[in-house]
């Protein structure tokens, strides 16, 4: 029988994976939950992933992947919205 969520299980080859927004630039990028540090692919600055907020966390690195889209998605969105009402 499957109950539960499954966070039981050990050794289970899940690799937490969280969202974290650079503060430099403000972009959101991927960082596994064993690294401590990551390089942002947009400007450069060099992360402690323990001391930056996480925006979201995921149980693997493709479902993380695609939370991030949507969040990109979304603040596109967003943006669109602000840019109609100037014209
Ligand atoms: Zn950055």
């Amino acid at each position: 029988m499957k109950k539960g969520k499954g966070f039981r299980k050990r050794g289970l080859n899940v690799t937490i994976t969280h969202i974290v927004r650079c503060i430099r630039c403000g972009e959101l990028l991927l960082a596994k939950n064993e690294q401590e540090t990551r390089t942002c692919p947009y400007c450069g600055n060099r992360i402690l992933i323990e001391k930056t907020q996480k925006v979201a966390s995921a149980q693997s690195a493709y479902e993380a992947s695609v939370l991030l889209r949507k969040m990109k998605e979304e603040t596109a969105a967003r943006k669109n919205l602000t840019a109609d009402r100037g014209s």
